[in-house]
């Protein structure tokens, strides 16, 4: 039996009835990762004396006739944004490059009591800007369906570990699209949820009003218990929040309002995208869902809006990068203060981390700041009604996640505009704070295409639901 096909349920079933230890398991993923990601490189780090230490552990409950948690024995690639104490922690930059986390973020210290096993840190575009990994300091990740491909960015390096079988799951971020995006490119299921489900507090912030942390899986049942594992109101992320359990009622195939808002199946899209995803949809169609035409349009101007804001935030939180407090530092070469902060971040700073320093700071200075910063945040206010107005009359909306399937190395990296695009359908839920499901509905040219399942604040057991219904009839 191939261990690294698993799921966590497999292998929580395979450790209590005994098939495999926890040790075998661990040492198949590590061995996978030596052999394949020397061409994938979804891996940043790996943590193979940690990760076999915590399979032992749970192999000496099993031994002693314990009960195991739900995540007991499935090992997990964590994105380089995520802190891991005593483990390197780079955002995928240069300036941090040799920085070690002083201590375990929230989902981390969640993960850990339920039973996880830490196999190492996932590439990503630097401080999670960007759309395919190519914004790494430390290599662009290989699509694994396609290596002369993007996995998608920015949790290029988590979606690849995934669907490369080199991890049975991953926690990535997304402020704009970064789980979903890359989830669609690489053919797995990828959650963003509600803003506020999933506490922050150990992630490094890059828009504090976007950021949510999510998980990226084989399926959907996976997907739901990582992501049982790790939401809930956490002390230390003052927007974190305890589901209220408001308007989630078990909805029947036949009872289910879909919305298709039709700026989101517009042009820009691949058509053949564009016919997957619709014929996803008249699958659910069929068993009685109930499907209509719906309008959401501000989202037009949402990227445009995203990306004053989320620039804007982006100046703000990457000031703490100053070569004293963290990380790659130029003390040692410039005298004054002045010149040790600008050396350091000049050095320490890839093009597009100081495109959007550059952006953001322009559209905070004053003169510019009602003119940029306070008119996206009105817009951001009607993006997020016009959700809202359509949740009144559809329980769920349904999109592509990306015009396209996954693009050439290379292909959009000279062009950010271009680059921007690929996260027009993702960019809105994050405006909205509302949660997005993606998962796989198919390929064109044996490439991965993803379908979005939308649904109001803190719906994901809807969301779950629904998704669920949808996997099992593709
Ligand atoms: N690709 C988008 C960007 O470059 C989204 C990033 C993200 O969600 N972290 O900003």
């Amino acid at each position: 039996m191939d261990l690294t096909k698993t799921t966590i349920k497999g292998v929580n079933e395979g450790l209590k009835a005994k098939n495999f230890s926890a040790k075998e398991i661990t040492e198949s993923y590590l061995a996978r990762i030596k052999k394949e990601d020397k061409n994938i490189h979804a891996y940043l780090s790996v943590m193979e004396r940690e990760a076999l230490k915590q399979a032992a552990d749970i192999d000496e409950k099993i031994a002693d006739g314990l009960p195991l948690e739900g995540l007991a024995g499935a090992p997990c690639a964590i994105k380089d944004n995520i802190l891991i104490e005593g483990e390197k922690c780079t955002a995928g930059s240069k300036i941090l490059a040799n920085y070690v986390a002083p201590y375990d973020a929230t989902v981390i210290r969640k993960l850990r009591s339920a039973g996880a096993i830490f196999l190492g840190k996932a590439n990503m575009d630097e401080f999670a800007m960007g759309s395919s990994t190519e914004n790494s300091a430390f290599g662009v990740t290989k699509n694994p369906r396609d290596l002369e491909r993007v996995p998608g960015g920015s949790s290029g390096g988590s979606a690849a570990a995934v669907a490369a079988d080199e991890c049975v799951y991953a926690l990535g971020s997304d402020t704009g699209g970064s789980i979903r995006q890359p989830a669609s490119f690489c053919g797995v299921v990828g959650l963003k949820p509600t803003y506020g489900a999933v506490s922050r507090y150990g992630v490094m912030a890059m828009a504090s009003s976007l950021d949510q942390i999510g998980p990226l899986t084989k399926n959907v049942a996976d997907c739901q218990a990582v992501f049982n594992v790790i939401k809930g109101k956490d002390l230390r992320d003052a927007t974190s929040a305890d589901f209220p359990l408001i308007n989630i009622g078990k909805k029947g195939k036949k009872e289910l309002r879909v919305g298709l808002p039709k700026e989101y199946f517009s042009q820009g899209i691949d058509p053949a995208v564009e016919k997957l995803v619709r014929s996803a949809i008249a699958k659910i169609e069929a068993q009685g869902a109930k499907i209509e035409e719906i309008s959401l349009p501000h989202s037009e101007y949402a990227l445009a809006c995203y990306y004053i804001l989320m620039a804007s935030e982006v100046s703000a939180n990457l000031a703490r990068y100053d070569g004293i407090k963290y990380g790659v530092s130029a003390a040692k070469e410039e005298g004054d203060l002045l010149s040790i902060y600008l050396k350091s971040r000049q050095n320490g700073f890839g093009d597009e981390v100081r495109r959007r320093i550059m952006l953001g700071t322009y559209s905070l200075s004053s003169g510019y700041y009602d003119a940029y910063y306070l008119r996206a945040q009105k817009v951001r206010t009607k993006i997020t009604e016009d959700f809202k107005k359509a949740f009144a009359k559809v329980d769920l909306i349904m999109t592509p996640v990306s015009p396209t399937t996954a693009f050439k190395i290379g292909e959009k990296i000279e062009d950010p505009v271009t680059m921007y695009l690929s996260d027009i359908y993702t960019v809105p839920i994050n405006m909205a704070g509302v949660p997005a499901l993606v998962m796989p509905c198919g390929e064109v040219n044996d490439l991965p295409v993803g379908l979005q399942i939308i649904g109001p604040h803190f719906s994901e057991e809807l969301i779950f639901q629904a998704a669920d219904m949808i996997e099992k009839l593709l």
